[in-house]
């Protein structure tokens, strides 16, 4: 039972209600929660795959972002939407720009978000005044939309775009106004060695050594670290985002040490990363990639089972964005963002019990099974049917958009 917005009642009878929904057939679970994704960049899936991340950035998608419009980016926020509510997301944390466009896209079509603008300075302090601006002229735009749905999100882009000076006014931004930090954090082997090189310690090192690490920080990736950095993470509060899609598909090399960092007590969620890097938005894809690759990686099929997995693209997430109090399970008192998916598949039959539900979730589950997607006690799809975004029309204008993108 759902009212204003939240949990009531949590049992498998039948009440009288305004609104009821058919769950015959049908598992409730929480929403999946993408601790890390930059939603607008649909746009630009599936333009440029199997390259070098350099060359990838450099001659495909940096001058394609480039001449990103504002309408584009709302529209693209759309489309993205689209599918993570067609896929059972219910909460993402973004990082991109034209961000007032992707604020108002994700206000009109009901999600829950953390909404940050990536902040470029390239070690420019004239350059680091304007993004420190954009930022707290983006804050504001958030606060007036008046949703605790839609929330600010702070983001330096990376600490090898972004100098140690930002990254220490965005820790204390952060701080001062109780809002995320989100950034990359060695993603790469290349940023770790060039780390290194100029600067004589590893990313994590050197984020703690100029003291920009708090517990508002999600640093998404960190594929890159050793066990005593997991540990400086740790004591500092960090939260992960993994990205084990994005970071196979951009050959990123190594593999995140999530066991080390659960044994830490670091908090981890999934996020899928932007659909350029990917191509998709899909949760329980990331599910099974995830649990895949820390088997394979470290010859253990008991490394990461599928309930922890599937903790780690709920609550765990929650967690991550600090709101387990509000997200994350269905529980009474909690906001009420619940999947329905339709067990009455084929590639989730036989049904064993309880416990091989989960592992349907995780190893065969896909979006087309999510039937209904509720945030905040709204229907945003019932029956597969999108209620508040015109499907149809998304995918003509976006299909406009991305032809005049990319012929320039
Ligand atoms: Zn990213």
């Amino acid at each position: 039972m759902i009212e204003d917005g939240r949990i009531t009642e949590v049992d498998s009878g039948v009440r009288a209600a305004d609104v009821v929904v058919d769950g015959n057939g049908k598992i409730a679970l929480p929403g999946l929660i993408n601790t890390h994704t930059h939603l607008s960049m649909v746009l630009l899936r599936g333009y440029a795959d199997d390259m070098r991340l350099q060359d990838w950035l450099q001659r495909k998608i940096w001058p394609l972002e480039a001449r990103l419009t504002p309408e584009a980016c709302y529209q693209g926020a759309l489309l993205g939407s689209a599918e993570m509510i067609m896929s059972g997301t219910t909460t993402f944390l973004d990082m991109y720009f034209n961000m007032e466009e992707v604020a108002r896209a994700v206000k009109e079509v009901g999600l829950r978000a953390f909404l940050s603008y990536g902040i470029i300075d390239l070690f420019d302090s004239a350059k680091a005044k304007v993004e420190q601006e954009k930022c707290r002229k983006f804050f504001d735009y958030v606060q007036s939309l008046e949703t605790p749905r839609v929330q600010f999100a702070l983001a330096p882009h990376a600490p090898y775009t972004c100098s140690p000076e930002t990254l220490v006014w965005a820790k204390e931004f952060a701080e001062k106004n109780k809002v995320i930090d989100h950034i990359h954090v060695a993603e790469t082997r290349k940023e770790q060695a060039d780390f290194q090189k100029q600067q004589g310690a590893r990313v994590v090192e050197f984020l703690d050594k100029i003291g920009a690490l708090s517990n508002r920080m999600v640093a998404a990736h960190c594929v890159w670290l050793t066990k005593s950095e997991v540990s400086i993470l740790a004591k500092a509060g960090v939260s992960v985002a993994h990205c084990p899609v994005s970071n196979m598909k951009l050959a990123s090399g190594g593999v995140a040490p999530l066991p080390e960092m659960f044994d830490a007590g670091v908090a981890v969620g999934l996020g899928t990363d932007g659909a350029a890097s990917n191509n998709s938005l899909d949760m329980f894809e990331t599910m099974k990639v995830c649990a895949l690759v820390h088997k394979a990686h470290r010859w253990d099929a008991t490394v990461l089972d599928a309930q922890k997995t599937l903790d780690l693209a709920t609550i765990g997430g929650a967690k991550t964005l600090g709101i387990e109090d509000q997200v994350g399970s269905i529980e009474v008192g909690k906001k009420a963002d619940i999947i329905l998916l339709d067990m009455r598949s084929p590639n989730l039959n036989p049904i064993h019990g309880k416990k091989t539900v989960i592992s349907d979730i995780v190893y065969s589950a896909s979006p087309a099974n999510v039937d209904t997607t509720i945030v905040d006690g709204q229907l945003l799809m019932e029956n597969r049917q999108l209620k508040t975004i015109d499907l149809e029309r998304t995918l003509q204008t976006v299909s406009r958009i991305a032809d005049d993108l990319v012929r320039g």
